[in-house]
This record gives structure tokens, C-alpha cells and sequence, in this order.
């Protein structure tokens, strides 16, 4: 760690560390560059903010950002726009000229998580009218000066409250480096020159950031005590402080780094459980290792495109909880009817009977982030 500190702050100040400049180059230095934010082009300030579900001020119960506990979610509902509209309040505070939100937590709610007869009404929320993905097909550039990440959660592996990437049991590497959500936004964002500047979640968010992101201001709002429990700040404390640093990270964004990662990418999916990858282990063209697969990718959205493949195959691992569920629900009558469902289906796609069936998402009209 003392080794690191002089080429950390190099890199700061030049953008970019040469390996060897401290003895052996650490990972992080030849894995990703960090530039200056780009120009402002357009003389108008405007910050991106993502909002996720499970880092939120006063929350230590993990119902309240699942939308299939409607009473939990509720309250989840509140913290989630209490915390947003100070982090609002605090960018405007700190010069931004416009604050666009996006639903970066994906609750299956149809409509958004936030209350939007409760959210800041400077506050724009980003709206498409097709499915999108938040981290990555916003990105151009031009666009905006700063991104804001609000009630995200630490990586998988941390022991923080609700901690995982992307989904349950899932782990990224990105040449070399476990990323948590929120470097996966930064290195997103970094492809056109746009700094992350503010993040709020748990103290093990904050402990995974302090190394790849010591830019950012980072607002604890509460402790993990499992990744199920937490010991929350009080509410209007922690608000107030996200509000101050809010302003603070606005009022000098451009003392931010834009994060890019060297290319080609060398990508990386561990999967852990509820996740499963072993089922490649056999498959020739797949380098497998011990639940880990890894691929190179040419640049950070091949290795993301790559990574989303492989989120589809480790989830499912996921089925052996459903059996688990189905027989602890059914008995035995569990497994004779998953079988002759199998066989069913078989027979009927065989026979020419079956059709599949109509996406549920086909009847949405508007897509606010991740669904
Ligand atoms: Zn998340």
C-alpha cells in the first residue's frame, strides 16, 4: 500500500502512471488510465445521477428494495427519494445546471422507484420509449460534465449490506481489477471523458472505492453488519452530508478523473452462489478456472457485452434453488411434474405445437433505466 500512494497521486495529476515508476508496476496501473474530465462543450453544466436501492440512508432491511414486498418497498421507496433529492439539492448547490436521474437498480417495477410527486422538481428523469441499459447506452459524449451514483452497494465478496455486481452471485474482473457497480459506471462514462464525482452506500462501499476512486466523494450512510442487516446514521445527518459533498464534488468536478480501461480488455466472470459457471468447464474455447471465466474483449463495451453473456449462463445456477424451492413446496410431486413438463414440452415443440411465449416487457411503453 505505501508503495502505491506516489504513483496514485502521479496519476492524478498526469492522467495516466507508468508501471515502474514505483518498483513493480500494482495491476492498476497498466489496467486503465485516468484522464482529465473532458471540456465542457455546450455551457451547460449537467450531471447524469444513477440511483440504485440498496445503499440507502436509514435502510437495514433488504425487503425495502425488492418490489415484491410491496409494504418493505414502500419504505424503501422514501429513503430512496429522500437521499436522491439531497444529493439534487447539493449539485445544484455546488453549480450544476441540470440533474438528469436514472433507474440504475432495475426493482421490476414498472414504474419508477422514486417518488415522483415527492422527487426535487429540478430533477429531469431520463425516459425512453425502448429497453435500455443504464451503464452503457447512455454514454455519448458531449453530453454530461459529471455522473452522481446514489444508495449503491459494495461488490460481491465484500460483506457489505446487500453486496453483489450486476446481479445475485455474480463477480466482475476487468483486467485484473473486482469492480464494484460503480467503477463499472466510471469506466462506462470514462470512454467519453465524464467523471464519477459522488457516491453514497455503506462503509464497505466506501472501503471498495477508497483505492480505484479516490476522487469521488463518498458519503457512509451506514455500516454492514451482514449482508443483510446494517446500522444506519441518522437520516437527517447523513442527508446533510450527502447535500454538502454533493456540492462540494459539483464545485470541483474538474479535479475528477475520467477512468479508462487499457485495451484490449482481459474480462472476467466469477460466479458465486446462488450463481454457477461450472457448467463450461467442459466446453472447449472456454478458458475456465475454478468458477471464473475469462475472454478478452477490444474494448470496455465488448468485455461488458461478453460479461452479460455469461451473467445469462451462471444464472443458471439459480435453478437449483427453484428445485430446492419446488420440492420444500411440493414434495415429491415436484420433481414427477417438472418431468413430465419436459417431456411435455419436447413432445409439442417436436409435434409442432408450441409456440413461445410473448415477452412480458412487450406491453411497457417506457423504460426509465434498468427494468
Ligand atoms: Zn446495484
Amino acid at each position: 500500500m505505501k508503495l502505491r500512494a506516489p504513483c496514485l497521486l502521479l496519476s492524478l495529476l498526469l492522467g495516466a502512471c507508468a508501471p515502474g515508476d514505483t518498483g513493480a508496476p500494482t495491476p492498476a496501473d497498466v489496467a486503465r488510465t485516468l484522464d482529465a474530465p473532458a471540456a465542457d462543450s455546450d455551457g451547460v453544466k449537467r450531471v447524469l445521477l444513477y440511483h440504485d436501492m440498496e445503499g440507502l440512508t436509514g435502510q437495514s432491511d433488504p425487503n425495502t428494495f425488492r418490489f415484491s414486498h410491496p409494504e418493505r418497498y414502500a419504505v424503501g421507496r422514501t429513503y430512496l427519494t429522500g437521499d436522491v433529492n439531497a444529493v439534487v439539492a447539493g449539485l445544484f448547490d455546488g453549480g450544476a445546471d441540470e440533474v438528469h436521474v436514472v433507474d440504475g437498480h432495475g426493482s421490476g417495477n414498472p414504474e419508477p422507484d422514486l417518488l415522483l410527486d415527492e422527487l426535487d422538481e429540478r430533477a429531469e428523469l431520463v425516459s425512453r420509449d425502448e429497453i435500455f441499459d443504464a451503464y452503457v447506452d447512455l454514454t455519448e459524449p458531449g453530453i454530461y460534465d459529471a455522473i452522481a451514483v446514489v444508495g449503491m452497494h459494495a461488490k460481491t465478496g465484500s460483506g457489505g449490506f446487500a453486496s453483489h455486481t450486476f446481479t445475485l452471485g455474480i463477480d466482475f474482473v476487468l483486467n485484473g481489477m473486482a469492480v464494484t457497480e460503480t467503477e463499472i459506471v466510471g469506466y462506462s462514462w470514462g470512454r467519453v471523458g465524464t467523471p464519477v464525482i459522488f457516491a453514497s452506500g455503506d462503509d464497505r462501499l466506501a472501503a471498495d472505492l477508497a483505492e480505484p476512486m479516490p476522487w469521488v466523494e463518498v458519503v457512509t450512510v451506514k455500516t454492514a453488519t451482514s449482508a443483510s442487516s446494517a446500522n444506519p446514521r441518522p437520516v437527517d445527518e447523513a442527508r446533510a452530508e450527502m447535500r454538502e459533498a454533493a456540492a462540494r464534488a459539483m464545485a470541483n468536478y474538474e479535479d475528477a478523473r475520467a477512468m479508462r480501461l487499457s485495451e484490449p480488455v482481459t474480462a472476467q466472470l466469477h460466479a458465486v452462489p446462488p450463481a454457477d459457471v461450472s457448467m463450461l468447464e467442459a466446453v472447449p474455447g472456454i478458458e475456465y478456472a475454478d468458477q471464473r471465466v475469462t475472454f478478452t474483449g477490444s474494448d470496455f463495451r465488448a468485455a461488458y457485452d461478453g460479461l452479460l453473456g455469461l451473467v445469462t449462463v451462471a444464472r443458471g445456477g439459480y435453478a437449483s434453488v427453484l428445485s430446492e424451492t419446488g420440492r420444500a413446496m411440493a414434495g415429491p410431486a415436484f420433481g414427477a411434474s417438472y418431468s413430465d413438463a419436459l417431456f411435455e414440452r419436447w413432445l409439442d415443440f417436436e409435434s409442432g405445437r408450441w409456440s413461445p411465449p410473448e415477452p412480458v416487457l412487450g406491453s411497457r411503453r417506457t423504460f426509465h433505466g434498468f427494468h
